[in-house]
């Protein structure tokens, strides 16, 4: 009798279905990353000849021309980026870069929670180097030729120091103690993890406003009495009590404008960039903050903090299980230490390895879930628009976010698929059409 042919998928190690499975969703997703890509670049570049009808009251051609051609350096320099970002996944993952990097740790410091911090803090060193270049570029080069760029060479190093000191202060001792409950904590350790990490997110969102960010800014409190009343009064009639306004001073890196808010509950601090102040008239700064209390009025910030809550937890118990599965180390390109994983004999743990793959590999399968938070972020800013409208003057937002669009070289013809799946804040068509109409200003 004829042996009957076995279907290759019953004879396939599930190593080898991650390996193809990840190879597969890589390709696919830059597929789709290139394809939006060059949609936008199509679209922006066919657009760019003439100021779309709606806003040739306040747009003028050269300053949609300047839109146009930013978006499609940044566009096109993202092409880039994702190539070479792939590669670089491919580098650490299946062609062995971790595994490397793992073995040469382990031999040249042993086994133990040294070697773990040792393996975490070298990849990030060496993704940090490997980003250097397009981080460099992207600064004195794309933001200096269009005028955002405000940071001397001087002033960036400062940073890039400063970031990384800090970083490492903060960083190493809360892997440590991640890895210690890995390794401690018994098969729901990615429970107590979690319980962990998401404290220390909260403890940031206090800590940072105070003692982090004036690290790197100088915060001033606003001194204009008028726009001081302005926004008192707007923060009271929507039952806001803030601790404070700060003025930053955001002119020292970008000219890129902004302005948000910080802290819980009563003790709200609201923070203006400087530049913002510079570009808006008191009764549009008033309509954007209308704007940032609809997101709080809305409860935005909160259904996104629990979202992110429940996401982290979904990915702390995934890691959980994936951690113990032989193949999910060698389908990625890495040896574990086996004797580990069958007996629980602690000889060189995974919990490092273990953390940089799943932090490495999940972007590969939720980028296509783009669109889906997007377009909740969309629905957020339609939401805030309203509010604004109802506490403010709706033709003073629509006035204060043509000039944001404006001084920060947005866009006006974006490509709407492109739209879909990335923007998180509607394009300004769709934004100012809900808006009333604003008055025409003299350039
Ligand atoms: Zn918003």
């Amino acid at each position: 009798m004829p042996e009957l042919p076995v279907a290759p998928s019953a004879s396939l190690p599930p190593s080898l279905i991650l390996t193809l499975a990840f190879a597969a969703t890589l390709v696919l997703g830059l597929l789709l990353k290139f394809w939006l890509a060059s949609r936008q670049i199509r679209h922006v570049a066919r657009h760019r000849s003439a100021v779309p009808a709606a806003f040739t009251q306040r747009i003028t051609l050269e300053a949609h021309q300047k839109a146009a051609d930013y978006t499609l350096v940044k566009a096109r320099f993202s092409l880039l980026e994702m190539a070479l970002g792939a590669a670089v996944l491919l580098s650490w993952t299946v062609l062995g870069g971790l595994d490397a990097l793992n073995q040469w740790l382990l031999q040249a410091l042993g086994s133990g929670m040294g070697q773990q911090l040792a393996l975490l803090a070298a990849f990030v060193l060496i993704s940090s180097l490997i980003d250097l270049p397009a981080t460099l570029y992207q600064t004195f080069v794309v933001e200096q030729r269009f005028g955002f760029n405000q940071m001397t060479p001087r002033l960036w190093l400062g940073d890039l120091l400063k970031s990384t000191l800090i970083g490492a202060l903060i960083g190493l001792p809360i892997a440590a103690l991640i890895l210690w409950l890995m390794g401690a904590a018994g098969s729901l350790w990615w429970l107590w993890a979690w319980a962990f990490w998401m404290g220390f997110n909260l403890l940031l969102m206090v800590v940072y406003p105070t003692f982090i960010a004036p690290l790197f800014n100088k915060f001033q409190p606003l001194e204009d009495e008028s726009l001081k009343a302005r926004v008192t009064a707007l923060m009271q009639r929507c039952g806001f009590a803030a601790k404070g306004l700060f003025v930053m001073d955001g002119s020292r890196r970008s000219a890129h404008a902004n302005a948000y808010f910080t802290g819980f509950g009563a003790a709200k601090r609201v923070v203006f960039y400087d530049t913002l102040l510079r570009q808006l008239s008191p009764s549009e700064v008033e309509a954007v903050l209308a704007h940032e209390l609809g997101h709080f009025k809305h409860r935005h910030i909160l259904r996104r903090m629990a979202l992110l809550f429940a996401l982290s937890l979904a990915g702390f118990a995934l890691l959980g299980w994936l951690m113990a599965q032989e193949w999910f180390y060698s389908g990625l390109g890495v040896r574990p230490s086996l004797a580990m994983l069958v007996s629980g004999v602690p000889t060189a743990s995974n919990d490092a390895l273990a953390l940089l793959l799943f932090l490495l590999v999940v972007p590969v399968f939720t980028v296509f879930l783009g669109p889906l938070f997007a377009g909740l972020s969309r629905r957020d800013e339609f939401q805030a628009d309203a509010y604004a409208m109802a506490q403010a003057d709706g033709a003073d937002l629509a006035s204060a976010l043509l000039t944001l669009y404006q001084d920060n070289a947005a866009t006006l013809t974006p490509d709407p698929v492109y739209v879909q799946f990335y923007y998180s804040h509607p394009p300004a068509s769709a934004r100012l059409a809900r808006l009333p109409a604003s008055t025409p200003s003299p350039a």
